[in-house]
């Protein structure tokens, strides 16, 4: 998944604090101050006191809110300049506190910044309504929009396009007491998304399965294992086995340990995440977040949450548009799996075992399956899937495909001793900075994401470099150890570095429309395209063991020839999250997720065997906050242009083939959205794209 930190525009940006206010402390907050160091400064995250948030962020919010009121009072007539590049113009101190803020909210939770995000929530919030909502704002907004000043550039043109229709989505144009009955939901909405991911958190960190005996993780690779015991240690229960309430521990567990009545406890606790009978049970939230995001909808004259939320910034437009690429995949999604779950019973039935395939049983019986059918066990690739080499290959595909190159910058400061930042140089001239942030930890969200400490920008003739980083929850295992990951995490690095690549590679004058600052159906494309190379022969090369021996050969062969297996599973587990998604933001009725779940499953014939990938009350995309509320199906839309794309490498022979490299970074991966993403695409292919590549890719029988 990605992160998106901004939405477009005016959540970004403005002018440094206001020296009035710093002159009457004797300390300033050092949260405030400008970033000090080289390539325009460096997150000073080595300064950071949680106490410190609450009070940088309402000075920065006033300073926003200052900007703001000037451009909106200005008596001169309304032109770009004035107004729109004005607008990008302002939060500059607001964006550097919140950058800093969001590393804490994802990476470095605490209960004492549990409080601060819960305080600040409803405040970003407030602000955001403020600025939406202030008709002299739009008034210039429009007058500029209606001007169409010829002597603009396609990016300026743009860019108030987007602006104008922003405005207008979130409420420009309501009513006064309107106004206030949408800004008064907003903040209601915000604190309950914080509640929600709070609760997610605490049931990941507090909820564990303990197990005495080593012969009950019986099947669970050495790696594993040596975790699990790490991980007792580390919360006071040495010479026992803790596995953690995450994906990044309870997926292993599922796909290798033996013992079936603890892999039934285990994938039980593990799915009901925000589920259980406890404080941080979800259910509630949820239902009361459809409700006010449902009320919203109406007020702002939209027939639903998903018509409204699909409006503008998306590439669908529409739920239908969504939903029917969708249900292409779904149906013959699901007779994939009927098929494999056929093959697993019979190996269940030869195995004397009396059980039907339970969800608990899938991933477990899929790797005998791709044993059996594939002789593929991918416990044999992880010796040669070395962090540190896969790292090393993710730079080198990107040196090889848009000339970027990394070199570490030790002096920059980090906000825990795991993480690494590196330069990142074009043609020898410094481009944009990397961070990174490997390994899982207490407080720190679960799965894996991109997030931008700094947007890219040249406006006035400054050129603002970006700052983006990775983070993911490998497990660290023991001290001085090579750190083995599996293959899907191996995808996972390589698609968060195409998150990292398209912000580093970004190349436009306006911050709002920089990098991955795009439509959120188009924004998963240059993240899905860069997995795509990891069996290049080249990246091959960088999977060594410890000893320095290179994969085997027929182990390569094997996993390429494996490829389309347990396609089935995967787009079910996904396809279903996503149909719920739309589904809950269309209805007009109360919901109750744990009934609505069912209902919807039952209506689409989910295959009992698999779950959804996230559970309503853990599906953090759609609760957290409202980047991929009605927009899980992105990923899949995305894909259709990913898939589409790297056949335009495949169609050449070569894997790296220059030329479709140039267009992909001229085209793609350089122009944020500074461009119309169906303009863009076609110049990159000559054509708009297929799904064909994508039906291919996962090998369904054909209906
Ligand atoms: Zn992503």
């Amino acid at each position: 998944m990605k992160f998106l930190i901004a939405a477009i525009g005016l959540v970004l940006v403005a002018c440094s604090t206001s020296p009035k206010t710093s002159q009457q402390k004797d300390v300033m907050n050092p949260l405030l101050k400008p970033w000090s160091g080289p390539y325009g400064g460096l997150p000073p995250f080595n300064l950071v006191k949680v106490s410190d948030f609450g009070p940088a962020l309402k000075e920065a919010m006033q300073s926003k809110r200052n900007e703001i009121k000037k451009i909106a009072e200005n008596s001169e007539p309304a032109n770009f300049d004035n107004t729109i590049a004005a607008m990008e113009r302002t939060g500059e101190t607001l964006e550097r506190v919140k950058a800093i803020y969001h590393v804490w909210k994802g990476n470095m939770q605490t209960p004492e910044f549990q409080v601060i995000e819960k305080e600040m929530a409803p405040k970003f919030a407030a602000l955001n309504d403020e600025i939406y909502q202030n008709s002299l704002l739009f008034q210039r907004i429009e007058s500029v929009h209606k001007a169409k000043n010829s002597k603009l550039t396609d990016e300026e043109r743009r860019l108030i396009t987007l602006y104008h229709d922003k405005f207008i989505v979130e409420g420009a144009r309501l009513k006064p007491d309107e106004k206030i009955k949408v800004s008064a939901i907003n903040q209601k909405l915000a604190s309950l998304e914080t509640q929600f991911s709070q609760n997610v958190l605490g049931d990941e960190d507090n909820e564990a399965i303990v197990v005495d005996n080593k012969s009950d993780l019986d099947g669970l690779p050495q790696g594993e294992i040596d975790s699990a015991a790490e991980d007792a240690n580390h919360h006071g229960l040495k010479g026992k086995y803790r596995l953690a309430n995450t994906r990044s521990s309870m997926e292993p567990f599922l796909s290798y340990g033996n013992n079936r009545a603890l892999r039934e406890k285990a994938f039980k606790l593990w799915t009901a995440r925000g589920d259980l009978n406890n404080q941080y049970n979800n259910n509630k939230v949820v239902t009361e977040i459809l409700k006010l995001r449902f009320e919203r909808s109406k007020l702002l004259g939209f027939p639903s949450f998903a018509h409204w939320s699909l409006a503008s910034e998306t590439m669908a437009k529409k739920p239908q548009a969504a939903m029917d690429l969708m249900l292409k995949v779904w149906g013959p999604a699901v007779k994939q799996v009927h098929a494999d779950v056929a093959e697993m019973q019979k190996i269940v039935d030869a195995e004397g075992g009396k059980f039907k395939i339970a969800p608990w049983d899938y991933r477990y019986y899929s790797e005998k399956v791709r044993k059996a059918k594939f002789d593929l066990d991918w416990n044999l690739a992880k010796p040669y899937l070395q962090l540190e080499q896969i790292r090393k290959a993710m730079f080198w595909s990107a040196e090889k495909l848009y000339g970027i190159k990394f070199a570490p910058l030790k002096e920059a400061p980090v906000f825990h001793p795991d993480v690494t930042a590196y330069t990142v140089s074009d043609n020898d001239k410094v481009i944009g900075l990397w961070y990174f942030d490997p390994y899982a930890r207490t407080g720190k969200k679960s799965g894996a994401w991109m997030s931008e400490y700094r947007t890219q920008q040249k406006m006035d003739s400054k050129t603002i470099l970006p700052i983006v980083s990775n983070n993911s929850n490998f497990i660290a295992g023991k001290p001085g150890e090579p750190v083995l990951i599996s293959w899907d995490d191996t995808n996972t690095m390589l698609h968060e570095f195409g998150h990292a690549i398209h912000g580093l590679l970004s190349n436009v004058q306006y911050p709002s429309v920089a990098g991955t600052n795009v439509f959120r159906d188009f924004v998963e494309f240059p993240s899905q395209v860069n997995e795509r190379f990891i069996l290049a022969p080249e990246m091959i090369k960088f999977m060594i063991n410890e000893k320095g021996e290179g994969i085997p050969n027929d182990l390569v062969a094997k996993i390429k020839k494996a490829e389309k297996f347990n396609q089935g599973f995967a787009q079910v587990e996904y396809l279903s999250s996503a149909i719920v998604d739309m589904k809950l933001h269309l209805t007009a009725e109360t919901v109750n997720p744990v009934e609505f779940e069912k209902t919807v499953l039952t209506e689409i014939k989910m295959p009992s065997e698999i779950v959804m990938r996230h559970r309503i009350p853990q599906f953090n995309h759609l609760f957290s906050g409202h980047d991929y509320s009605a927009g899980y199906y992105s990923y899949l839309w995305a894909q259709v242009l990913s898939e589409d794309a790297f056949q335009a490498f495949v169609e050449t022979g070569d894997y790296f083939n220059p030329k479709i490299a140039a267009k992909l970074k001229k085209h793609i991966m350089s122009v944020g959205n500074s461009v119309d993403p169906d303009v863009t695409y076609k110049k990159f292919r000559g054509r708009g794209p297929k799904i064909d590549a994508l039906l291919n890719r996962y090998g369904f029988p054909k209906n």
